[in-house]
C-alpha cells in the first residue's frame, strides 16, 4: 500500500522478525523500528533483513529525553543519543524521532533550553553518521515528564535557535497536534523550511482510558486524518505515512487480524 509504514511498537506482541515478515506480506512499504526491536540483535542485520523483505526503513524511534536536573543526567542523555545515532546508521535508518523530554517540577522554559542544547550537542555526531533528527511535539498532557515541546511552533522555535540546520526537522504526529489552531500554518511553515521530516497517524478515542496506551486505529476517533494528511501533502511531502499506535486493547487482539484492520483503515483514508 502506497506510503504505508508501520511502527514495530504498533504490533508490540510480534518479534522484530515477525513484524518484518508480516508487514512485507501485507504490502506495507515502510517500517519504523523502535529501539527495543534491536535489543539482542545486530542492527545492521536487522536493516538488511528489512530491506531484503522489500521494506523501506523510515526511522528509528526514539532518541531525546535531553533535560535533566544534573549535568550527569544530561550527559547520560547525550551519550544515549549518540548510541541511538550509531544504531540508526548501522540499521540504515535515515532519521531518528526525538521525544525531547521534560523533568517534573523544572520549568518548561528551562527544559526547552536544555533540549536545544542537547540537540545541538549531538548534531555533529548525527551529521557525520548521515542521520537526521526530528523533533516530535507531544500533546500537552505529556508536558510533565515526556516533552516540554508541545506544539509545532515550539518545535520550529528550537530549529530556529539551532540556526535551522538541515539535519534537524519536525515529526508531525496527528495524535499530539490535531487540536492545535495553528496546525495548518505550522505544517505549511515546516514545508517551506524543509523541516517536515516525518508524519505519524493514529486516532484519538473518546473517552481515552489511558494517557499513553489507548490510542485508536485510524477511524476510531475524532482526528480529521484525511484533512491533516492533505495539508502535509500540499507542502510537497511525499514520505511515508507511519501508523504508530500504542494500545493495550489492540495489542490484546490477534495481531494478524489487527494488521488487516490497519491496512483496511489506511485504505479507507487513502483510497
Ligand atoms: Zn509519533
Amino acid at each position: 500500500m502506497k506510503r504505508l509504514c508501520i511502527h514495530t511498537i504498533t504490533t508490540k506482541p510480534w518479534s522484530t522478525e515477525e513484524c518484518i515478515r508480516n508487514y512485507s506480506a501485507a504490502g506495507v512499504e515502510g517500517i519504523t523500528f523502535w529501539r527495543y526491536s534491536l535489543e539482542g540483535r545486530d542492527p545492521a542485520s536487522v536493516g538488511r533483513m528489512a530491506r531484503e523483505a522489500g521494506l523501506e526503513i523510515t526511522s528509528l524511534c526514539r532518541g531525546g529525553f535531553f533535560p535533566g536536573r544534573t549535568v550527569e543526567n544530561r550527559q547520560a542523555a547525550l551519550d544515549d543519543n549518540r548510541r541511538c545515532i550509531d544504531e540508526a546508521a548501522a540499521l540504515g535508518a535515515p532519521l531518528i524521532v526525538l521525544v525531547c523530554g521534560a523533568v517534573p517540577g523544572q520549568s518548561l522554559t528551562e527544559s526547552r533550553k536544555q533540549i536545544a542544547d542537547g540537540i545541538g550537542a549531538v548534531l555533529p555526531h548525527a551529521d557525520a553518521a548521515g542521520v537526521k533528527l526530528a523533533i516530535e511535539p507531544l500533546h500537552p498532557m505529556y508536558a510533565d515528564d515526556r516533552s516540554a515541546v508541545n506544539t509545532m511552533r515550539q518545535a520550529h522555535e528550537i530549529c530556529d535557535v539551532l540556526g535551522s540546520p538541515a539535519g534537524v526537522g519536525i515529526a508531525v504526529d496527528v495524535y499530539h497536534v490535531w487540536w492545535d489552531p495553528e496546525l495548518k500554518t505550522m505544517i505549511d511553515l515546516a514545508g517551506q523550511t524543509g523541516r517536515l521530516h516525518a508524519f505519524h497517524i493514529c486516532d484519538w478515542r473518546t473517552p481515552t482510558s489511558d494517557l499513553l496506551n489507548d490510542r485508536g486505529l485510524m477511524g476510531e476517533g475524532c482526528i480529521n486524518i484525511a484533512e491533516i494528511s492533505r495539508w502535509v501533502d500540499e507542502t510537497g511531502f511525499t514520505g511515508m505515512r507511519e501508523v504508530e499506535i500504542f494500545s493495550n486493547r489492540l495489542w490484546a487482539m490477534d495481531q494478524s487480524e489487527y494488521l488487516d484492520k490497519i491496512t483496511a483503515a489506511y485504505g479507507e483514508i487513502y483510497s
